[in-house]
């Protein structure tokens, strides 16, 4: 097993003021595969991402890469997270060679691998951009780019398109695949979007209303590239919202939103 994610809790804050984040989250990630995680919002999708990626110590619980413990970031797994955090102050170059640099490879050869990952984002010519010139997209290009130019074993992935407009988004998920595709990563992908899971994921879990747990799980095996409009398509997707509706009415109820009657 890749990953394995064994009965994490995670509980913030103080004695009388806990908010618990995730509860019991337990499941497993073959090599390779590509599992996207759904949930309302507020459910704990990011704390538990982080945790797998060694950013957060668990309350409890514990996550094994290759079967050992994850206990700090590490090299083999790398994160893109939703708002980008690239670093404004380093160019497209600068930030797809910093986790090489770190990892102390020869000026010539981060700027080789950098160059392969420049052509295959399509931003040949933005390589001394700063970020504040890029577009929405295009930035999300570099930090995907930034991600796998250390070549880490788990690409971990928040929310990674939340901001970009449909359009951009399904071409994003159709890039990804064809990356992953060509690499060969095990992803660990969060999202909101019941369609975007589904036309990426070969499992899709889906978690609970805070307390996060595993809600269900559903395996997805119809063949890529996955046509949005199949009856199978559509027949899943309506499976897989009416769980996910029912835990974003709870959660909501949780942050006192809902319009429902007093009780
Ligand atoms: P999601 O990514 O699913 O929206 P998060 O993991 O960001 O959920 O948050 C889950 C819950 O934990 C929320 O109630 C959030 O307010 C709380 N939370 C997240 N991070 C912290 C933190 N550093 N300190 C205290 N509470 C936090
Ligand atoms: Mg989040």
């Amino acid at each position: 097993m890749k990953v394995e994610v064994r009965s994490l809790t995670k509980i913030y804050g103080e004695k009388d003021r806990n908010v618990v984040a995730i509860e019991d989250v337990n499941f497993k990630v073959k090599e390779e595969e590509f599992v996207c995680i759904l949930g309302p919002s507020g459910c704990g999708k990011t704390t538990l991402l982080r945790i797998i990626a060694g950013l957060e110590r668990p309350t409890s619980g514990e996550v094994l890469l290759d079967g050992s413990p994850v206990c700090e970031p590490r090299k083999d797994i790398s994160v893109v997270f939703q708002e980008f955090a690239l670093f404004p102050w380093r160019t497209v170059l600068g930030n797809i060679t910093f986790g090489l640099e770190r990892m102390g490879v020869p000026r010539e050869e981060r700027e080789r691998i950098a160059s392969q990952y420049i052509e295959m984002i399509g931003l040949r010519g933005f390589e001394n951009a700063y970020p504040h010139e890029l577009s929405g997209g295009m930035k999300q290009r570099v930090a995907i780019a930034r991600a796998l130019a250390v070549d880490p074993d788990v690409l971990l992935m928040d929310e990674p398109f939340g901001s970009l407009d449909a359009q951009t988004r399904n071409l994003f998920q159709a890039e990804l695949l064809e990356i992953w595709e060509n690499t060969r990563k095990t992803i660990i992908f969060v999202t909101h979007s019941v369609d975007e899971a589904l036309f990426l994921a070969d499992r899709i879990l889906v978690m609970s209303a805070r307390p996060g747990r595993i809600k269900k799980e559903m395996r997805v095996s119809l063949e890529r590239p996955r046509d949005r409009t199949s009856m199978e398509f559509n027949r899943m997707r309506a499976e897989v919202l009416s769980v996910l509706q029912e835990e974003t009415r709870k959660a909501l109820a949780l942050e006192g939103l809902t319009a429902g009657k007093p009780r």
